[in-house]
């Protein structure tokens, strides 16, 4: 098995409730490193670090309720990770989810919503963090996007306009930030099983259909070249790299982890 001793670096995660926030939050804690995650709904929140206390039993694990559309929200989660690991190295940028609608069916006020989550969740936590990175011997900002940004679904339309407009700025605070020496990624997923698929799969029409059959009719549906959907830990894997000196020569890239998803060169 792959390991990294990261007993000296500490990691915050925006949506370390679920999916892909948890695996990775598993992934640094299985390497050594000191945890940070917030999400909103504190039930699921707190079954997520007793999941993980359970699993690690002497983690260093801080568990805070935080939205990231909310300012001071997140600059509170900010502090409390300095007073519980007394600084940052790497920022996973993940909280959010995707929108299904049309340009015929979604209002003025979804557009705004989308927007708003997909930038902001951006914008509050680099921004509250920010000091936390610039004193880090390693920093890393990690955003996690979506293949949505090169290549939009006309039935998500507007989570694939603001997944472009999200890769943007990833490509702009990289070039920000590069003097800092504060490097700055993003993973594109395709389809990763996870909270929004298991959501997606209780309202399927056919409830015959067990998971297996309703991912891999999925996959096949959107020709996803290794014929299944991805796993959290998979796209966890590509976050550690981008977030530690792993990748200390990369900076304003993103990582395809679509399975093949993806049509362009
Ligand atoms: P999950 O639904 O499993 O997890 C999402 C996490 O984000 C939860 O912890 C959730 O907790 C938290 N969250 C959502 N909104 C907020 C918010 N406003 N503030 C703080 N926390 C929030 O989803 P995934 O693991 O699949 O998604 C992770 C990221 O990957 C998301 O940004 C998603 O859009 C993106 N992505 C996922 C794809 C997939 O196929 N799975 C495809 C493309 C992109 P809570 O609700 O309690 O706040």
């Amino acid at each position: 098995m792959f390991s990294i001793d990261l007993s000296r670096h500490v990691v915050a995660i925006t949506g370390g409730s679920s999916g892909i926030g948890l695996a990775t939050a598993r992934l640094f804690l299985q390497s050594g490193a000191a945890v940070a995650i917030c999400a909103r709904d504190p039930d699921r929140l707190n079954a997520a670090a007793q999941e993980l206390r359970e699993q690690f039993p002497v983690a260093r694990l801080h568990a805070y309720c935080a939205d990231v559309t909310d300012a001071q929200q997140v600059r509170d989660f900010a502090a409390s990770t300095q007073e519980a690991f007394g600084g940052l190295d790497t920022l996973v940028n993940n909280a959010g989810q995707g929108r299904v609608s049309t340009f015929a069916d979604t209002s003025d006020a979804a557009w705004r919503e989308e927007f708003e989550l997909k930038l902001f969740s951006l914008i509050h936590p680099t921004r509250a963090f920010m000091p936390m990175l610039e004193r880090s011997q390693a920093p890393a900002i990690v955003c996690v996007g979506s293949l949505l940004a090169l290549q939009p679904e006309p039935h998500m339309v507007a989570t694939s306009t603001a997944r472009a407009g999200a890769q943007s700025l990833m490509h702009s605070m990289a070039v920000e930030f590069a003097p800092k020496g504060i490097r700055v990624n993003a993973i594109l997923i395709g389809l990763v099983e996870s909270g929004q698929w298991r959501r997606r799969f209780a309202a399927r029409d056919d409830k015959a259909l067990s998971w297996e059959q309703w991912t891999q009719a999925l996959a096949q549906r959107k020709g996803i070249r290794l014929g299944r959907l991805g796993r959290p830990e998979e796209a966890a894997q590509a976050i550690l790299f981008l977030g530690t000196a792993l990748s200390s020569y990369t900076t304003g890239a993103a990582i395809d982890v679509s399975g093949g998803l993806a049509r362009h060169l």
